[in-house]
């Protein structure tokens, strides 16, 4: 059978009466279609300059195309490499959807959704979701300052998606089996400054302990900071040991805030993030980071484009 022209399928299409929900997808469906070009150039733009991922010599030679990227020859290591060489894009297909995709990341679309909209098939959408949030993630900053917030949320450990699981499956979702927080809630350690600076650790199942405050905060903490937390005992002791100025306030016993000594900036972010992570029907212990990273990179605002996305993803960790 010989394939149909663009003339008869528009003549095709303005035969069929499209019903608005057919209109809505064709409108999604056109404005998805990108020029493969403009994707490359912007990840050879993003990463100009940049010296061997392998070794770190800035010296090198080209040595032809692959997959629409240039390879370059590294005179250091002799290795090759092109610009997405150790970043988490490494070795994707597609690079046409690629920006169609960014734009689902940032809807924060279902993986089924995203496939739909972008084409692609859905063990590919949900490959590319813990590649691209990854990527995306590395737009992280350095350091917080002046008074930073620190509070942990909890939530029950989930194996969704493995075949093995590690011990009797919950019904629905389900309760853990003792009260308050134990070994089977995984800890999400959230630090925010005043300036909206935010930063995320998955420090493991269970109470946030001494040496995982200090692993975590210690190295994105200045001297300087006023470090506010509720009034969990690991604070004071991080603090004592860190040498750090330290607040907290005792907000299980009804005490919101003394002044500016509160923890109610970090606290909307963990409900901002629960509320966003319902959409996702519980996600998987392994890839809460990859969450936490995903609401933290839209809650900042800055990376507001697909192509902003995509820079953030290429530059190298
Ligand atoms: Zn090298």
């Amino acid at each position: 059978m010989r394939s149909l022209t663009f003339d008869e399928l528009l003549a095709m299409l303005s035969a069929v009466a499209l019903s608005a929900d057919d209109l809505a997808r064709l409108r999604e469906w056109i404005a998805g279609i990108v020029n493969p070009a403009e994707c490359i150039a912007l990840i050879e733009q993003a990463a100009a300059g940049r010296p061997c991922p392998h070794c770190g010599c800035a010296r090198k030679h080209r040595c032809g195309q692959a997959s629409g990227l240039q390879r370059f020859r590294c005179l250091g290591c002799g290795h090759s490499h092109n610009a997405l060489t150790g970043t988490p894009l490494a070795r994707l297909r597609k690079k046409e959807c690629w920006l169609p995709y960014l734009q689902c990341v940032l809807e924060s679309r279902t993986v089924r959704d995203a496939a739909r909209v972008t084409g692609v098939h859905r063990t590919t959408s949900f490959r590319w979701r813990h590649r691209f949030v990854p990527g995306a993630m590395r737009d992280r900053p350095q350091t917080l300052s002046a008074i930073v917030e620190a509070d942990e949320t909890y939530r029950l450990e989930s194996q969704k998606g493995s075949r093995n699981l590690t011990r009797r499956p919950r019904k629905r979702g389900g309760v853990a089996k003792r009260r308050g927080i134990n070994r089977e809630h995984d800890c999400l350690l959230v630090a925010r400054d005043r300036s909206g600076r935010t930063l995320d650790f998955h420090t493991g199942r269970g109470q946030v302990t001494v040496a995982q405050l200090h692993a975590c905060l210690k190295p994105v903490l200045p001297a300087d900071v006023l470090l506010i937390s509720d009034s969990a005992i690991a604070y004071r002791d991080f603090a004592i040991q860190a040498g750090i100025t330290h607040e907290a306030v005792n907000v299980k016993a009804g005490v919101r805030a003394r002044g500016a000594i509160h923890v109610q900036n970090v606290n909307s972010w963990h409900s901002r993030f629960k509320s966003w992570l319902v959409r996702f029907r519980g996600v998987a212990s392994r890839y809460l980071i990859n969450y936490s990273g995903w609401q933290r990179v839209l809650d900042a605002g800055i990376l507001t484009t697909p192509a902003r996305l995509l820079c953030a993803a290429v530059q190298l960790g």
